[in-house]
């Protein structure tokens, strides 16, 4: 038996929640949002807020809510086991705010425009038939939609990762840190 929705998006992480909140703006219909941890599950993150991130939160109206539980912060210093001590600072202000509470803050604001969370349920694949995606393999059984967006991670398996190699560029505005622009952060992603 197979439940039916108009769109499910996979991971109730920041990608998800935001996604699932837009769709639903736009008028997408019936919109579930899955996850198999529960709501506000911790994560290992160090919750820094980038000023592109506040533009973001701001367009999407979630500012003020996360800014009032949030810590305002000037810039920030890396240092390595070894000792190696990259610093980033500018004039442009971040902020920092526990992972737990920010998903949180981004899941209720899609459940308050009408998004359903199924927290608590893996997923474990995605449903092809003629060339189409056309759902989700669950432990709450076959979820069926129009569009399915897969948001589980950096090390999700449920769909080919085109990315052997992440690469992110730290990127602050006006930063005066000792980190040059052109410097990028490499590592490999390994799947089990
Ligand atoms: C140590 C560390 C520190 C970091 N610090 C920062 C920082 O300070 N600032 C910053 O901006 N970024 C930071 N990051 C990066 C940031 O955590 C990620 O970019 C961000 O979490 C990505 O969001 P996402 O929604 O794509 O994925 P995730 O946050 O990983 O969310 C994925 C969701 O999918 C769910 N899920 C996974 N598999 C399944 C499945 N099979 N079925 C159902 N649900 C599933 C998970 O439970 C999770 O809720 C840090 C990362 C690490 C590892």
């Amino acid at each position: 038996m197979s439940d039916h929705y108009d769109f499910v998006v996979v991971g109730a992480g920041p990608a998800g929640s935001a996604a699932a909140l837009e769709a639903a703006r736009l008028g997408y219909g019936r919109i579930l949002l899955i996850d198999k941890a529960p709501l506000g599950r911790t994560k290992p993150c160090g919750g820094g807020i980038s000023p592109r991130a506040r533009k973001v939160l701001k367009r999407m109206g979630l500012w003020e809510a996360v800014h009032r539980e949030a810590y305002p912060i000037k810039g920030l210093r890396l240092v390595s086991p070894g000792g190696k001590e990259i610093v980033l600072a500018g004039s442009h202000a971040a902020s920092v705010l526990n992972r737990s509470r920010f998903d949180t803050i981004l899941t209720e604001a899609a459940i308050r425009e009408g998004v359903v969370l199924k927290p608590e349920t893996r997923v474990h694949g995605i449903i092809e038939e003629g060339g189409r995606i056309v759902g989700i393999r669950s432990d709450a059984g076959e979820i069926r939609a129009r569009w399915t967006l897969v948001a589980n991670g950096a090390t999700s398996r449920l769909v080919p990762d085109p990315r052997s190699v992440a690469c992110c560029t730290p990127a602050w505005p006006g930063s005066t840190g000792s980190l040059s622009p052109r410097t990028s952060l490499r590592w490999s992603t390994t799947r089990a």
